[in-house]
């Protein structure tokens, strides 16, 4: 592979590994910063900072195109069933219409990396949204290099953060420490 790649990037721990795979793939990857999902403003600011510091330590190129503007996720539909779909939709196109507007070769994000997220979902959705947009979306299964990411971040001593980044899913983080703390299991149906 070669070209420029946007790689829509949630937190430095996810970049550590992404970023790598794809450095060795020949492409030239700018980190795009772009989750207004994330909340409240003081946990964006910290994942935009560690980010920032992490993207210098590695001499790599970060973009912000856009402001913080947390209504942007407040728009999309509360539907809990349907919510992240949403969420990664309204990131990956906003990231997807800048780099075809700057000239990049493809796009592609760090979300895939996370257990946590529905990766299907997420494929599905850059592969939809990079037809619609015109251009490339280079969709990879992350979850193997999960524990080298975590490993990494161990390393450049980054902040991991508890929760994904709406509020309910700080709120689904927090009914879940309760309840490990209340009956010392974990329960993943919330
Ligand atoms: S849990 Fe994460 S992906 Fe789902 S809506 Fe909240 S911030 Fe977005």
């Amino acid at each position: 592979m070669k070209g420029r790649l946007a790689l829509h990037t949630c937190c430095a721990p996810c970049a550590t590994y992404v970023n790598r795979f794809f450095e060795k793939e020949g492409l030239a990857v700018v980190n795009v910063f772009y989750n207004p999902n994330i909340h409240p403003v003081d946990e964006y600011e910290r994942r935009r900072i560690t980010l920032e510091s992490y993207i210098a330590q590695i001499g790599g190129e970060l973009r912000i195109p856009f402001p913080y503007d947390p209504r942007e996720f407040f728009a999309l539909s509360l539907d809990l069933a349907k919510r992240c779909r949403l969420c990664y939709a309204l990131r990956l196109r906003r990231v997807a219409q800048w780099a075809r507007e700057q000239g990049f070769s493809a796009f592609s994000t760090t979300l895939t990396i996370s257990p946590y997220q529905d990766v299907v979902g997420i494929l599905e959705v850059g592969e939809q949204i990079g037809k619609e947009m015109g251009i490339p979306f280079i969709g990879v299964d992350f979850r193997s290099g999960f524990p080298e990411s975590v490993r990494m971040a161990k390393e450049f001593n980054l902040y991991r953060q508890k929760y994904c980044g709406c509020i309910m899913s700080y709120w689904e983080g927090v009914k879940k420490r309760i309840w490990k703390s209340l009956t010392g299991q974990g329960f993943s149906s919330l």
